[in-house]
């Protein structure tokens, strides 16, 4: 299923990152770890999407863009999924970096719901069956978002 998107404003890509958590959460976790690709342009909107996107997994803490951090955990209260990732590959040199932290294992656990931004530069750790979210910079505010699910569905 693919769906195309337009918003205006930094609060309505959040919206669209909430509203889709939600969604995920009412899902029965499946076989393995429930992935999201993020890609597309720089200031396209991804960390600001991931920020709505953790507001809809009740998760209190800030999400942030992890200009040194690869790779952040955080619990999710109250659900069949425990943890939520989010992983900016922007900075990695080599895909190791990410098997160092144990990437297999945490993608396997179907309790895990994982969002990687710029995922596209570790492509080939990946399942094919994964949910792709793309992010075009339109203009100063505009972007276009488009969401491709397969996750099975
Ligand atoms: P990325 O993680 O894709 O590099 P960010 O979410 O960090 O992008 O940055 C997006 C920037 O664009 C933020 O400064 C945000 O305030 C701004 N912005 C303006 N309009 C929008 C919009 N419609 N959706 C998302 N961000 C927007
Ligand atoms: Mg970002």
């Amino acid at each position: 299923m693919k769906l195309k998107y337009f918003t205006n404003t930094p609060a309505q890509t959040k919206k669209l990152g909430r509203i889709l958590a939600e969604e995920i959460l009412k899902t029965p976790p499946i076989k393995k770890a429930f992935v999201l690709a993020l890609e597309g342009d720089l200031g396209g909107g991804k960390t600001t999407f991931l920020q709505g996107f953790a507001k809809g997994l009740k998760i209190k803490e800030k999400i942030l863009s992890p200009t040194f951090v690869l790779m952040k955990k955080f619990r999710i209260p109250k659900s069949n999924f425990q943890n939520f990732y989010h992983i900016d590959c922007y900075r990695i040199a080599k895909v190791k970096e990410i098997l160092n932290l144990g990437f297999q294992t945490i993608i396997s656990n179907p309790k895990n719901i994982i969002a990687i931004e710029w995922a596209d530069r570790i492509k080939k750790l990946l399942p094919k069956n994964i949910s792709n979210l793309r992010f075009i910079f339109l203009n100063k505010k505009e972007r276009e978002i488009v969401l491709q699910f397969k996750n099975g569905k």
